[in-house]
């Protein structure tokens, strides 16, 4: 989400006439766009900016912005830790930069609106054109124990099916070929009768775009309609990423998931069987107060069972302001490391053997790039949302140009987070 409204407000600024640089020391403006999800990536930010507060102290002309997450967070309290800070503008805000900056006042904004400004309708400049996010949604009310979002990004509000629609056909006519429909719980979309797998359907049916993901979901919300919606819908790419957080019920429940590891296990054996070649994907934590090895194992279970594609892993952190920040924290800092390291092991093996059940198969794949390894290569994503490696032949080398095109490969060989393949003759 932090990746789009970045991508918006740039498209924003350059509408108003402002052009990009990608020196500090040229910029009249420097604006900071903050994740605070967790408590390293708020830490980085704030580092980023005491640094970037040395281009305003050399010449007081700058206008120095931060937004987002941690700005509404933080509100004024940034002005103490950074005198130098012009703006400081909350999630509901950011897309009102160009007026701010004309105002040239020193303020700082983080109330939260409902209104449908917070779904510009600039299209997203992006870096790489083939792929975009598209967001339905924004904020959250689930309010899960250890998550701050709720806090910094407000409400659930949802976007009008139509106005995605739209956004969604643009980025098609500027050579886009596959979108991610973001939202903090896509699942709970509604706009007047329609849910989400009926704005699946639209999209899938109403644009020319060629492939569709989505993320992220929610297990309480995920219904059987949507998983036949994916079983369905010819533009659906084969992936499910489904956050578990934990095996343990008894942590789901301290966390407010709203789901049993039960629960979540049925959801995922029915959308294997329905979805053919599904990979499926999660985000897990460790070390969450109260969290006992027969917990954790629990959690190894679970993904023992289920043979996660891959996973996002993380060890506890606490967020100030979240209800979790009341629990005691007490599962000391070495053994949430130990158990991380021991799930990253797991799933490290686990990704492998999914991966080399691969190898002799062939692969749709969208090409995004070169390899940064190896310049005499392509990088893709397969359906199943696996980074693909494929070498040219020796003729074929900048001959083609195959940027943005979806083509067939055969994998090759693996790793346990990369696959490796070449083109079919
Ligand atoms: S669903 Fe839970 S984890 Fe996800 S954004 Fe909402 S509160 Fe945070």
């Amino acid at each position: 989400m932090n990746v789009y409204d970045s991508e918006k407000l740039r498209s924003i600024l350059l509408n108003k006439g402002y052009s990009l640089t990608e020196r500090p020391e040229k910029a009249d403006v420097i604006v900071l766009n903050t994740c605070c999800v967790r408590e390293h990536a708020e830490t980085r930010a704030l580092g980023r900016l005491a640094q970037l507060s040395q281009y305003k102290q050399k010449n007081p002309e700058v206008i120095l912005a931060m937004v987002g997450c941690i700005a509404q967070r933080l509100g004024e309290r940034l002005f103490e830790k950074t005198p130098y800070l012009d703006l400081v503008l909350g999630t509901s805000q950011i897309f009102n930069l160009p007026e701010y900056l004309e105002n040239k006042i020193k303020l700082a904004n983080v109330s939260l609106t409902d209104s449908q400004t917070i779904f510009t309708d600039f299209l997203p400049k992006r870096k790489n054109r083939y792929t975009s996010f598209v967001a339905i949604s924004r904020g959250c009310n689930n309010f899960c124990s250890y998550c701050i979002v709720p806090y910094v990004r407000g409400p659930e509000r949802h976007r009008k099916l139509e106005d995605i629609l739209r956004e969604v056909q643009l980025l098609t006519e500027s050579r886009c070929l596959e979108v991610m429909l973001v939202g903090q719980n896509v699942n709970s979309y509604k706009d007047k009768n329609f849910d989400f797998p009926d704005l699946l359907q639209r999209v899938n049916d109403q644009t020319d775009i060629k492939r569709i993901r989505f993320m992220t979901s929610h297990p309480k919300d995920l219904s059987l309609k949507l998983i036949e919606k994916m079983a369905e819908l010819s533009k659906m790419c084969e992936h499910l990423h489904l956050p578990l957080q934990s095996g343990s019920s008894k942590i789901l429940k301290k966390m407010n998931r709203g789901y049993s590891s039960e629960d979540y296990l049925d959801i995922i054996k029915n959308a294997k069987l329905k979805i053919k070649n599904l990979s499926v994907t999660t985000d897990l934590i460790v070390g969450f107060p109260s969290e006992r090895q027969d917990d954790f194992e629990k959690t190894l279970e679970m993904v023992k069972e289920i043979e996660f594609d891959s996973s996002f892993m993380f060890r506890y952190s606490e967020r100030e302001g979240t209800e979790a920040a009341k629990f005691e924290d007490d599962v000391p800092e070495k053994e949430k490391l130990r158990r991380l390291k021991i799930l990253i092991e797991l799933q490290k093996q686990i990704s492998l053997n999914k991966n080399k059940k691969l190898i002799g198969k062939k692969e749709e794949i969208l090409i995004d790039g070169r390899s940064k390894r190896d310049k005499k290569s392509w990088k893709g994503k397969s359906k199943g949302n696996k980074t693909v490696i494929i070498r040219d032949g020796p003729d074929d080398f900048l001959q083609r140009n195959l940027l943005g095109k979806i083509v067939s490969v055969k994998i090759v060989d693996c790793d346990s987070w990369t696959l490796f393949g070449e083109f079919e003759k």
